[in-house]
């Protein structure tokens, strides 16, 4: 395929501009987006598409950027969203980015700074045996790329741009939109479906080229709170109720295996974040997950039953559970819409990879876009390594990707 290597070549170029742009976002504290510098790609993205000839539009309150390409020669249409976020994570630093592109990757370990001996090692990383050969973006070792997730922005601006310059080629509408702060949990909330007007959609993040998810977890948060009773030790007996206790009795009655640590492919967990404690009050913090509608419900009936027992003892509301729903598994929805998933993995065939997936043991934009009516599977961006300074972007896995979304989007 000949337009194969001018994917190539404009995936790399869009790549190495947009991660020059600082877009890192930071944990929320009152105002979406959680950084002005979001806007500074949005801003360009939104003039690239206009320079494209594409109809786009920039909410800049919210920070996000639409852009529709309306359905030709379609037989039947059936408007399809490409959704890529424009920030980056907050775990490295993230301004100041200097991409470089090593060309034909020999193999072994690359050098990403003489001068700081920062060096990206192929026995750390075995990933990288996969890429011999091949041309990969590179940090200097001192910052992320933010290929995650402006390998799947370049992308999707190239296949903008390949059915703007190809009026003769048939394909659906496809409506594009570039979102602030997925790395804080943002869930797209900012993004007005009525005016994106897709029917359905596909977000475009995560690593290793030819992955999807079409599963993620439920997930909550859940805040313990606990009153004790303080008085003069010397003089406690029979009136100290020490909050701490309570909250360790709390803890040891959590089922000791469901734990991050102990759980992997579709196991759910508890996970406690925190604890603070003194004898008069004590606050537990956990996460609950599980990809199991039921089994989910179950951890929340867990939670409550413990307190209820503590209580039954102490008194009552000395233990009191309180929940805040994240996201839900998307697969509940998408169950419905089977060809979602028959057409992204006849896509990815389609483009000379076999499709692979696993239950993604967390939360994408698409969880919370598919309960809020837009049915919504992940396709990986293809990025390797990413929110750590060792992040890299294999340029064909980019290229793969447009393809991928050429037949995706085709009629
Ligand atoms: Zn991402």
């Amino acid at each position: 395929m000949s337009d194969y290597f001018e994917f190539h070549r404009k995936t790399e170029e869009r790549l190495l501009r947009y991660a020059a742009i600082s877009t890192q976002s930071k944990p929320f504290d009152g105002t979406w987006p959680t950084t002005d510098c979001q806007r500074d790609l949005a801003r360009l993205l939104f003039s690239e598409l206009h320079e494209l000839g594409i109809r786009a539009a920039f909410d800049e309150a919210r920070c996000v950027v639409y852009g529709w390409l309306p359905a030709a020669h379609a037989a039947e249409d059936r408007s399809i969203a490409l959704i890529a976020h424009m920030d980056t994570a907050p775990d490295v630093k993230g301004s100041g980015v200097k991409p470089w592109v090593l060309r034909s990757y020999p193999g072994g370990d690359i050098v990403l700074n003489e001068a700081e001996g920062i060096i990206l090692r192929a026995a750390d990383y075995p990933n990288l045996a996969q890429y011999v050969g091949q041309d990969l973006v590179l940090t200097d070792g001192t910052t992320l790329l933010g290929g995650d997730d402006k390998a799947a922005i370049a992308a999707l601006m190239t296949l903008a741009e390949y059915y703007a310059a190809h009026p003769e080629l048939p394909h659906r509408t496809v409506c594009l939109a570039f979102t602030p702060d997925e790395e804080m949990g943002g869930l797209s909330r900012d993004l007005d479906l009525k005016l994106l007007g897709a029917e359905f959609a596909y977000t475009v993040d995560g690593d290793h080229l030819g992955w999807y998810q079409n599963q993620t977890f439920n997930a909550a948060q859940v805040t313990v709170t606990i009153t004790g009773r303080s008085v003069h030790p010397a003089t406690a007996k029979g009136i100290m109720v020490n909050a701490s206790d309570l909250a360790v009795e709390f803890l040891n009655s959590l089922p000791p295996q469901e734990k991050p640590q102990f759980t992997e492919g579709v196991d759910g967990f508890y996970h406690v974040t925190s604890l603070q404690s003194d004898c008069e009050h004590a606050e537990i913090h956990l996460i609950i997950r599980d990809f199991d509608r039921k089994s989910f419900q179950h951890r929340q009936d867990v939670l409550l039953e413990i307190a209820h027992r503590i209580n039954r003892r102490w008194g009552p509301k000395r233990v009191v559970v309180a929940f805040q729903q994240q996201y839900r598994n998307m697969g509940d929805v998408l169950e419905q819409y089977p060809f979602l998933t028959a057409d992204l993995e006849a896509a990815i065939r389609a483009a000379g990879l076999e499709p692979k997936s696993e239950p993604f043991r967390g939360g994408t934009d698409g969880s919370a876009l598919s309960f809020r009516g837009l049915p919504c599977p992940n396709l990986s961006a293809g990025y390797e390594n990413a929110h750590g300074r060792f992040e890299f972007v294999p340029v064909p896995s980019m290229a793969k990707n447009v393809e991928i979304l050429l037949h995706l989007t085709e009629k």
